[in-house]
This record gives structure tokens, sequence and C-alpha cells, in this order.
């Protein structure tokens, strides 16, 4: 289960939600049996990158969740899922990002400790968590 997070800018109205944490197809499993899956949940470069690790080695585990990232230039917000690909305890792959507005690599971002960013419509320092919204997502 996870969390939306909403913030709304005072200045132009923009709103946007972010989800952390795991949602109902977005969990802990064998690369080998999402491999199996019809659907293929995560992005197609990640797709390709557990078909070609999972040849190369068998019995890997990866989990997924959504993750908050911050853009440390521009200081946008971004939600993604973030994959991780374990061998026992040692991580095998880990999902890297980077802002679509200045290619910086983002960085996770603690939720709870940010009130405040850079609505990324008008670029005001004006975008708000919008407690009222907390909603939950299955
Ligand atoms: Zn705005
Ligand atoms: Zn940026």
């Amino acid at each position: 289960m996870g969390h939306a997070y909403s913030y709304r800018c005072d200045h132009c109205g923009f709103s946007e939600s972010f989800n952390q944490g795991h949602g109902f197809q977005v969990h802990s499993q064998l690369v080998s049996d999402y491999l199996k899956q019809q659907t293929r949940i995560f992005h197609y470069k990640t797709h390709n990158l557990l078909c070609k690790l999972a040849q190369q080695q068998t019995g890997l585990h990866l989990k997924a969740g959504f993750q908050i990232y911050k853009c440390p230039q521009c200081k946008t917000l971004y939600d993604k899922v973030e994959v991780c690909v374990y061998d026992e305890d040692k991580i095998v792959h880990k999902s890297e990002f980077r802002c679509k507005d200045c290619k910086t690599r983002l960085k996770l971002t603690n939720i709870h400790r940010l009130k405040k960013a850079i609505c990324p419509r008008c670029r005001q320092r004006t975008f708000h968590r919008n407690y009222a919204q907390h909603e939950l997502f299955p």
C-alpha cells in the first residue's frame, strides 16, 4: 500500500499528486516471475535490463515501489517507480532518473520533511503540500 501526496501552487493553482510506496502491481518478487507476466509495468529499458540480468543469473529478486525524487537544480518533484534488483542481499541494479528539464540526476527526497517545492508550471516557490488531499492508493 502506498500514499498519494498532493501539492498545490498558491500562485498559479497548478496541482499534482505524488505517489510513494508499493502499489498492487509493484511489489517484491522474483525477476523470473516478473518476466513471466504478460503485463509490463516498468519502463522498457528497465524491462530489457531485467531480461539481460535474468539470463546471466538465476534467483534474482526485485523490489519496486514509488519513490519521490527532487531535481537538485530545478527543485521540482517527480514520482518514479524505483526498481532494485538483488542477488541475496547484494544490490545488482538500482534505478536512476534524470530531470526532464536539466538532465541532472534526481535525488530521493523525504516527502514528510518537504513542505515546499518549486512549482513545475510557474517556477515560483509556492508549491505547497495540500494536507486535505492526503489519500491512499491500493
Ligand atoms: Zn505555480
Ligand atoms: Zn532539473
